[in-house]
């Protein structure tokens, strides 16, 4: 396996046997349903890529210049809602995948394949370093009968150029994909100062980055992407009613209040971000919150005032602001002005209506 881009390997691999393989969860992922609508559009098309740990590669393709999101899950197996336990096995058949929704205008298929080839060994069977397993194969999920040729052209072109050995790459149509535990998703960005992320990936990193330069997304790109971010969601009864549990639906939609002191969160003294529950919009921070003795999560001020809208709200006799989620209006709790300072306000939140997400050491 000698290459002209070892540089880009070494130890991009080697850690992620220990670093991937230590969490393991039961909690069950949602499939991806593809967007049609929203992937017509605005004209983006899908690529699905394995090339060892998910962590990784979802790493690299997000700094790609008209990558518009990246997902990490699994595809190319046999049973229905694998969960990571599962996969880790190598008896599934599923592939660590990251699933990309590009725009072609601006980055092609080709381009993106010239990336994945240059960031993994495609000439070891079933293994990346020190990952070995089928769930670590390198593999491309074409989506279209364009993206089979394609790859295929790719990989007898571009791949058998940049390695001597014969490429093992997998070639085969995208069947069901399933979106990875919601801890794998933006690994890299969350957990920077892990220590392999500090000491291994980020020069790894540094040197994708100098190789295509060309190629990567600007301030401005991600300025647009933050902006998306905070974009309002609209869904019907019927769809929130599917992602949301009964509790969660009744507080969240229709206004309710849990009862003080039963939330997940009231004592919480973690340190870490309250998002949204409904929509995952960061809402409040822990550095903000204090004792207030009501049985409700309190917080003086939220994380950024356009994240939550407040209206009055005059029910059971009381003059108080109605505090919803700015992007999916989410019902969140209530705010009064009998809070500490430096606001003097009292943000008061039911817990089902938040997800907290624990800050990384
Ligand atoms: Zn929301």
């Amino acid at each position: 396996m000698t290459i002209r881009y070892v540089f880009l390997l070494l130890g991009f691999s080697s850690i992620f046997f220990s670093s991937c393989a230590q969490k393991s969860t039961s909690s069950i992922p949602s499939t991806i349903k593809k967007d049609k609508e929203m992937i017509q559009k605005e004209g983006l098309e899908t690529a699905t890529l394995g090339a060892g740990c998910f962590w990784c590669v979802e790493a690299v393709f997000q700094e790609l210049k008209g990558v518009h999101s990246v997902v990490s899950g699994y595809t190319g197996g046999d049973i229905d809602f694998p969960n990571y336990k599962q996969i880790t096995t190598g008896l599934t058949g599923h592939a660590e995948v990251a699933q990309l929704k590009f725009d072609p205008k601006i980055i092609s298929f080709e381009e993106i394949l010239e990336v994945f080839w240059s960031t993994h060994d495609p000439t070891t069977l079933n293994r990346q370093g020190y990952d070995v397993g089928t769930q670590y194969r390198s593999a491309i999920f074409y989506e279209t009968e364009k993206q089979k040729v394609i790859a295929e052209k790719s990989k007898k072109e571009v791949a058998t150029e940049l390695w001597n050995d014969p490429i093992v790459t997998e070639i085969t149509a995208l069947g069901d994909f399933y979106k990875a535990e919601d801890y794998h998703q933006n690994y890299y960005t969350n957990n920077p100062n892990q220590g392999y992320c500090r000491a291994v990936i980020n020069p790894k990193m540094e040197k994708f980055r100098k190789r295509f330069k060309d190629k990567l997304k600007t301030e401005e790109d991600y300025n647009i992407e933050e902006q998306k971010k905070n974009e309002k969601i609209y869904k019907t009864d019927a769809e929130w009613k599917a992602q949301l549990d009964e509790m969660q639906y009744y507080v969240l939609r229709e206004q309710g209040t849990e009862r003080a002191f039963t939330g997940k969160y009231w004592d919480n003294k973690k340190e870490g971000t309250y998002n949204c529950a409904g929509c995952k919009l960061p809402l409040f921070s822990s550095k903000t919150k204090f004792k207030s003795g009501t049985g409700w999560p309190s917080f003086y001020e939220p994380l950024e005032a356009k994240n939550v809208e407040s209206e009055k709200d005059t029910s059971y006799g009381m003059v108080r602001s109605e505090v919803h989620c700015a992007r999916c209006g989410g019902h969140l709790g209530h705010v009064f002005d009998d809070g500490p300072k430096p606001t003097g306000l009292r943000y008061c939140i039911n817990s089902v209506s938040l997800d907290f997400e624990e800050e990384k050491p």
